[in-house]
């Protein structure tokens, strides 16, 4: 049977740290498997920072991306209501816009892929015929919580954090009570009952596709997948496809933090960033910028002014609400530093800069693309989560891999000090620990290669969708 060309929809849900991972499944899929894509988007009132980011995203390859209407979603949710809870009911809003999206499209697309916010879209493939995905773009071990935590609900009484002994995931590592991804601190929760929606509805697809490799989780991807308790409520298929992160932008006219990193020494210079949305409160601000100061080494940080109590980030938008100034740093900050670091106000070129030869070490609030950046570019990590599923990364990072130190304390909980700061991050860019940590994320980002190439894991496992989707494509059509 000759096999057309596929053509895969893939929808996002709003939001950099989501639409990022869709737009490197879409320029995998057409750059390395000859695959038409379309990027289904909900429109929200994106900055202008949102669109300048998107625009090399786009611009360099034939990503069609098309915009679903927007909705008002503002008479169903109040203050307090969580990033996840309105997540979930944005892409609920948007079903009859995604329906009649699809039912316009000429030609239209023969496959959906939904992200981990999407899967009530399943559904809508059903209708259209269409052989159905998810795609998560985090770890096997994130999926493996997600899809049991409806037995964990059935057989756990009182809060999860208050737990005294670690959650039994079968066949992965338990979870300790305090690493629990956000969703599941409070069982009262609207984001509660939404999260536990989400890991019974994964079941609905034909297959679970992760933004993960054989050779990095093992043991939680054979969970997944081999004969168990957990296969047994997993139910589909599972593809390890990563890891999937973006190029670096091929370099125009080069730019002054380019300029400024280029004549700094080999593996000099910690990079500091906390994702799309991440914010610090202003004490942490005031003792992040003293340890940097008091490490004495070279950095490069992307500072966003300080918000009380409020780590979650706005999911919707980056570059808002700021004037620009720095006045949140310490007295004198800047002119005492200025020979040693740089700082880039709200978004930085992250993939770029972590690219970049004096680039040795990163700052990171342990997101899983800025995790994958890291790791592809071979760069040691200090692990500082914030929120979401970062807590259980920062544990993988450190406790697993071996590729990170992380502060005492959860930062969450406490604000961590200037001394233990800058303690940090002179074990990562000056003590030998440090450098037994560079060499294993080299051989992670040797290993990562190795499964993206055409003859390792994740090209291998890809190629096997594109097949099972092809064979469904075609007895669709018979029928
Ligand atoms: N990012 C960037 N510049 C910044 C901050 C973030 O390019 O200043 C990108 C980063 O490279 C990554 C994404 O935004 O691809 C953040 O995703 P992640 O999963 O790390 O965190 P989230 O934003 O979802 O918390």
């Amino acid at each position: 049977m000759e096999n057309s060309k596929l053509h895969v929809a893939i929808l996002s849900s709003p939001g950099m740290g989501h639409l990022i991972p869709v737009l490197n499944l879409g320029n995998r899929l057409l750059s390395h498997h000859n695959v038409d894509i379309t990027i289904l988007l909900p429109a929200t009132n994106s900055s202008p920072a949102e669109s300048k980011v998107l625009k090399p995203l786009t611009d360099r390859n034939q990503l069609n991306i098309i915009e679903i209407p927007p909705v008002d979603i503002s008479s169903l949710v109040n203050p307090k209501t969580t990033i996840v809870t309105q997540l979930c009911i944005m892409m609920r809003a948007v079903l009859p816009g995604l329906r009649s999206t699809i039912a316009a499209m000429n030609p239209r697309p023969d496959v959906l892929i939904v992200d981990l916010f999407g899967t009530e879209a399943l559904p809508v493939a059903d209708e259209f015929d269409m052989p159905k995905y998810v795609y998560i773009a985090s770890t096997a071990w994130f999926t493996a919580l997600t899809t049991y935590c409806p037995v964990l609900d059935e057989k756990i009484e009182g809060q999860y954090v208050d737990q005294r002994t670690p959650l039994k995931i079968p066949g992965c590592k338990p979870v300790r009570p305090e690493d629990v991804v956000d969703p599941m601190l409070d069982r009262n929760d609207e984001q509660y009952r939404e999260y536990l929606r989400l890991g019974i509805e994964f079941r609905l697809s034909d297959g679970i596709l992760l933004n993960t490799w054989e050779d990095l989780e093992p043991i939680s991807l054979k969970a997944l997948r081999e004969n168990g308790i957990l296969r047994a409520v997993v139910k589909v298929p599972v593809y390890d496809i990563g890891p999937l992160r973006r190029p670096a932008e091929p370099a125009g006219s080069k730019s002054r933090l380019i300029e400024w990193l280029d004549v700094q020494p080999s593996e000099s210079v910690i990079y500091i960033s906390f994702g799309s949305g991440g914010t610090l409160s202003a004490q942490q601000i005031n003792e992040l910028a003293w340890g940097l100061e008091m490490s004495q080494q070279r950095f490069v940080w992307v500072v966003r002014p300080p918000t009380e109590g409020g780590a979650d980030g706005s999911f919707f938008t980056v570059g808002n609400g700021s004037d620009g100034t720095l006045d949140y740093l310490p007295d004198g900050f800047l002119t005492r530093t200025h020979s040693v670091g740089l700082l880039i106000p709200q978004w930085g070129p992250q993939v770029e800069i972590l690219s970049h030869q004096s680039i040795g070490g990163f700052l990171s609030h342990c997101g899983w693309n800025s995790t994958l950046e890291s790791i592809a570019s071979g760069i040691p990590m200090i692990a500082w989560p914030l929120y979401a599923e970062q807590r259980l990364n920062a544990t993988m990072l450190t406790e697993e891999l071996g590729v990170a130190v992380r502060p005492e304390v959860l930062p969450t909980k406490k604000v961590v000090g200037r001394e233990e700061i800058e303690k940090m991050v002179r074990t990562l860019m000056q003590y030998t620990e440090g450098k037994a940590m560079r060499d294993r994320v080299k051989e992670l980002k040797h290993s990562a290669e190795k499964a993206l190439s055409n003859e390792g894991s994740s090209y291998k496992s890809m190629a096997v969708v594109l097949e099972d989707c092809q064979r469904r494509v075609q007895s669709h059509k018979k029928e």
